[in-house]
């Protein structure tokens, strides 16, 4: 009975501090609003960078021609050939490759992390069937999808600026990624030219804009969160160049690193953070995406066990190791719907190492993960509302003419296959425009929009265009 007292009182405490009521999530939204102004007018103390990115044209559909793709950014990377057909025929042909980042090449050096890259890109070229056309005399050309915060320089070159998402490569940081990887590609003999260098949320606001015209912003939430957005160029103050001819620039917002004293982080997150290889930094990532969600529920399980026996008089040794639980865990258990919790249970059994949970230990934690996916997946609303308003499109237009549809694309493993996160974010969203505005914005899944999107980018900042 103690023991449940406590157990209680835990719960409670836990659910206070990591709610998150709409008129929070509002002041949320106003603070990232504040802050993607602070960006934009290069305030060197701004929480989001709001990177220029280059890119002032968006696909239109008409490109043509053999392109390839390479997405870096989390754990896996991707390689990707798409033959494009033009504005009729459009993607004619494509083929993609995935391989695994093996863990010590995102700590080692980052020669060692290009040449494993470029060796397996090169592998992939080398199966380039007949049904992809490469004019003679042509190389090949490349879209680089790099989703780390990078000072661009222009649309195929730029900086790096940190790392993020668990990478730590020495000597890296400053380097320009473009002749890093083409360094990589020449020691492995490889022909081949990258013409746009690209974060992953804009090659998924490309990709996205290729299926749907009204598509205007791109959200990430996988291994990390970002966002990005079209701007209006004279909106960017701290613009020097010429204004393109389109009027318009994409901004990746780099909004991970938004801080806030508006963002409620609760004793779970400021340990977390502290004992990150990024203390500090990164701090609205670290309460919403894959990486750290079911780190922050071990901490949570790792509290009730200590403060309140949840497991019984010792605590589980397992349950003391950073990120033992991983997010995917984490949302099976959610997801367990069984009378009697058994995937908990089974996950309790496996992960935690408690054999026999009972099943109201087994309520509890599923309970916990609903918390934090919860509170995730609103302050990722909060973030998507902030945007909307930015660009004027979350409330009806005055003078009351018609509101424009406003599409957003979303993509990421969080995102993709965390269903009770995304219909959470979803409702959110819906809440917070309110019913007449949230009939006309639309989100939807560009599955692996980031990939085509560097394709369409490569072509059309094409050397032979
Ligand atoms: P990345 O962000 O590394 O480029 P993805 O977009 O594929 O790659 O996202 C991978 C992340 O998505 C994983 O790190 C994990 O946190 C999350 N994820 C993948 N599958 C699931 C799942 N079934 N449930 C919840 N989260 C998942
Ligand atoms: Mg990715």
């Amino acid at each position: 009975e103690e023991r449940k007292r406590k157990v209680g009182a835990v719960i409670e405490d836990v659910e206070r501090t990591l709610s998150t009521p709409t008129a929070l999530l509002r002041g949320i939204a106003d603070a990232m609003v504040t802050e993607m102004e602070r960006g934009l007018r290069g305030d060197i103390h701004a929480a989001v960078k709001m990177l220029i990115t280059y890119v002032d044209n968006l696909p239109t559909g008409n490109e043509q021609g053999l392109f390839y793709a390479l997405d870096l950014g989390g754990t896996n990377f991707r390689v990707l050939r798409v033959q494009l057909g033009g504005k009729e025929k459009r993607v004619v042909r494509q083929q993609y490759n995935e391989v695994s980042i093996p863990p010590h090449l995102m700590v080692g050096t980052s020669t060692e992390l290009f040449d494993f890259i470029a060796a397996a890109l090169s592998k992939f070229v080398e199966t380039e069937g007949d049904d992809f056309h490469l004019p003679k005399g042509r190389q090949r050309e490349l879209g680089f999808t790099f989703s780390f915060p990078v000072n661009q320089t222009s649309i195929s070159s730029g900086t790096l600026i940190k790392w993020t998402k668990g990478f730590s490569i020495n000597g890296a940081i400053g380097e320009d990624v473009v002749s890093e990887l083409s360094k990589a590609m020449e020691r492995q003999g490889l022909d081949m030219k990258v013409t746009a260098l690209v974060n992953d949320t804009v090659g998924t606001l490309a990709g996205g804009r290729y299926v749907d015209n009204d598509v205007v912003a791109a959200i990430i939430l996988g291994t990390g969160t970002n966002a990005a957005y079209v701007e209006h160029a004279n909106a960017i103050a701290k613009w020097t160049g010429l204004l393109p001819k389109s009027g318009n620039m994409v901004i990746n917002t780099e909004w991970g690193s938004f801080k806030s004293e508006k963002l409620p982080l609760s004793e779970f997150d400021k340990a977390m953070d502290f004992e990150s290889l990024n203390p500090g930094e990164q701090i609205y990532e670290k309460m919403i995406s894959g990486m750290y969600l079911g780190e922050i529920v071990r901490r949570i399980l790792l509290k009730l066990a200590h403060d309140a026996s949840l497991f019984g008089d010792v605590v589980p040794p397992k349950l003391e190791q950073p990120f033992v639980l991983r997010t995917p865990d984490m949302s099976a258990m959610h997801h367990d719907s069984s009378h009697d919790l058994n995937i908990v249970g089974v996950k309790l059994k496996d992960i935690v190492g408690v054999a026999d949970t009972s099943l109201e230990v087994r309520y509890i934690a599923r309970h916990i993960c609903d918390i934090v996916a919860e509170r995730a997946a609103r302050l990722a609303a909060a973030g998507i509302f902030g945007i909307l308003k930015k660009l004027g499109r979350d409330k009806l237009p005055r003078g009351g003419g018609k509101m424009p549809r406003t599409s957003i694309a979303l993509d990421g493993g969080l995102y993709e296959h965390y269903k009770k996160f995304s219909s959470c974010l979803e409702s959110t969203l819906t809440d917070l425009l309110g019913e007449d505005v949230s009939s006309s914005v639309v989100t939807k899944l560009a599955n692996d929009g980031s990939g085509i999107g560097a394709a369409l980018l490569a072509a059309s900042h094409s050397q032979y265009a």
